[in-house]
């Protein structure tokens, strides 16, 4: 999808190809949860997170729409479900008391991606930090 946010603003601005080196871990991760707050409708589902779903969580994407873990919009002219992030500074459902994700096993490909993520310019894309 595309977000309206520089790319200076988001990454230190560098684009890395396929066969690029780059330090990419978070640390072990201190569980500040920035990567889970915020997000706006920008982690959108594809259907193999459907079916992580479903094996892992043994919900069907039915019944997180009605528990109201996800929720539909609107993306370049196609309507695609994302994680509903609501509440004070937008948490992701699925984040629990602890500030950690509630379905690490589970969680969708967006979040196994972070903290990369991919730029798309004249039909390929370059991934950034
Ligand atoms: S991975 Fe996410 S929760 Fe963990 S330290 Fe980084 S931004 Fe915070
Ligand atoms: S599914 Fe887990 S990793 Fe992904 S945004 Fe929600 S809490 Fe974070």
């Amino acid at each position: 999808m595309k977000r309206n946010v520089s790319l200076e603003e988001i990454s230190d601005g560098r684009l890395y190809g396929g066969n690029d080196m780059v330090k990419a871990d978070c640390h072990g991760c201190e569980g500040c949860h920035a990567c889970c707050t915020g997000m706006g409708n920008s982690v959108i589902l594809d259907p193999y997170d459907a079916y992580r779903f479903q094996q892992g969580l043994g919900k069907g994407i039915s019944q997180l729409f009605a528990e109201g873990m996800l929720e539909l919009n609107v993306v370049d002219g196609i309507i695609l479900p994302n994680l509903k992030m609501s509440g004070k500074g937008g948490r992701c459902a699925f984040l629990n008391e602890e500030g950690r994700c509630g379905i690490h096993e589970s969680r969708p490909g967006l979040c196994r991606l972070f903290p990369l993520g991919r730029y798309y310019e004249d039909g390929e894309f370059k991934y950034f930090l």
